[in-house]
């Protein structure tokens, strides 16, 4: 049984797919405790893997994109069966995880990696998409872990003022390799 948060239809609001409709999964529960962290995701309901591709495929209909993330999505063993179960039903299946457990993960899906406190070095190599978040200043420790990728997205927490000057000014000074992802769905209102 996966612990859930909640389950949605909007628009990937960040990062590369920025403007896509996707069905967002929101698993409950997370192996990290970021002091900046403002994700409610506590356990609200209880669901089987199917109730939760029903979920998805009632909400988003033929939607092909499906975003897994939390708290961290991975943290939760059937997370697993559930990226199985929606390949199956013919989504594509993307995830948003801190990267701090590791994982096998077929070679469609597309993995989003937010370095926090800690990185598996795996999942650094596999990520498809490298995000870090800018509170305060740029956490380039992560930085040789993620050595190969060709860009890194810079996101202000919480969209903060300081925090986007900060992230606009080492882009600027790293033109090329890094680029601003703003969380676009605040300015609209959407989830
Ligand atoms: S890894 Fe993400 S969800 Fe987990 S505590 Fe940190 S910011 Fe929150």
């Amino acid at each position: 049984m996966l612990q859930a948060s909640e389950i949605f239809y909007s628009i990937q609001g960040e990062g590369l797919w920025t403007g896509t409709p996707a069905v967002f999964v929101r698993l409950a529960g997370c192996n990290l405790a970021c002091d900046f962290c403002d994700t409610d995701y506590s356990t609200k309901f209880f669901a089987t893997v199917d109730e939760v591709v029903a979920k998805v495929r009632e909400l988003g209909g033929d939607c092909p994109m499906v975003v897994l993330t939390g708290g961290e999505p991975l943290a939760q063993t059937e997370s697993v069966a559930l990226i199985a179960a929606l390949r199956r039903d013919g989504r594509r299946v993307h995830i948003e995880s801190n990267g701090s457990i590791f994982t096998e993960l077929p070679d469609d899906v597309w993995l989003c990696v937010s370095p926090k406190e800690r990185v598996d070095a795996r999942m650094a190599e596999r990520a498809n998409e490298a995000k870090f978040i800018v509170d305060r200043r740029v956490p380039e420790e992560h930085l040789p872990l993620f050595a190969a990728k060709p860009t890194i997205l810079l996101q202000p927490e919480g969209n903060e003022k300081h925090n986007v000057a900060i992230a606009l000014a080492y882009v600027k000074s790293h033109p090329g390799r890094f680029r601003l992802s703003l969380q676009t769905h605040k300015f609209i209102g959407a989830p």
